[in-house]
């Protein structure tokens, strides 16, 4: 099934011919509050500001990231900005996404509930050969976790993610999440020679 590699999702996020530098569409989900946007801004732009917040309308930034074997992936981001509930426009935000990153708060079991409703809607929505990450956010507020790591580990298995936890307030696992989903990317495996 992997063979082929004929799926629109590749050729129309991938500069298609360039295996070498690929881009792809990457969507957050996760419950409010969460720290989607910490995460992004954290990552491109390597600083932890809450109040910069996109309020308006769903935000979209880009980043690239070179590999060691010279592939680079320019991720560009979509975050719902607040949108979470327009369950209705779901559909049109997962359109064309090579990556799915569902985020909770390892302090919240609320925002691990809604982590798993967000991976079922992914299931049935999303492109078959999606990538997926579950991202345990807020990892430095450890003494107040009430998601355990390995709950995280057993669903994130059973439903063939990736799993990292994350601080965007102190950076810990920040580009390694990104990292992880690069070399994930089928775009990429196929590619190599
Ligand atoms: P979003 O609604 O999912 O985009 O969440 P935000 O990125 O707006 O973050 C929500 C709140 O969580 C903000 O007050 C952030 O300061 C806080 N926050 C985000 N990430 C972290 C983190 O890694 N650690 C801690 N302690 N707080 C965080």
């Amino acid at each position: 099934k992997n063979a082929g590699q004929s799926t629109s999702l590749n050729t129309e996020h991938s500069a298609a011919n360039d295996p070498k530098n690929l881009r792809v569409k990457l969507v957050l989900l996760g419950d409010s509050g969460v720290g989607k946007s910490c995460i992004v801004l954290r990552f491109v732009r390597g600083q932890f500001d809450p109040t910069s917040k996109v309020t308006v309308g769903a935000s979209f930034l880009s980043q690239t990231i070179a590999l060691q074997d010279s592939t680079t992936v320019k991720f560009e981001i979509w975050d719902t900005a607040g949108q979470e509930r327009y369950a209705a426009l779901a559909p049109l935000y997962y359109r064309g996404a090579a990556v799915a990153v569902v985020v909770y708060d390892i302090t919240s079991p609320d925002s691990f509930l809604k982590a798993q409703y967000w991976v079922k809607e992914l299931q049935k929505h999303g492109s078959p050969d999606i990538v997926m990450a579950l991202v345990g956010n807020k990892a430095d507020l450890h003494e107040n976790r009430r998601v355990l790591a390995e709950e995280a580990v057993d669903y994130a298995e059973k439903n063939g993610m990736f799993f990292i936890e994350t601080s965007a307030k102190t950076a810990d696992n920040i580009n390694q999440l990104f990292e992880e989903i690069a070399k994930r990317l089928p775009q990429r495996q196929s590619s190599s020679s």
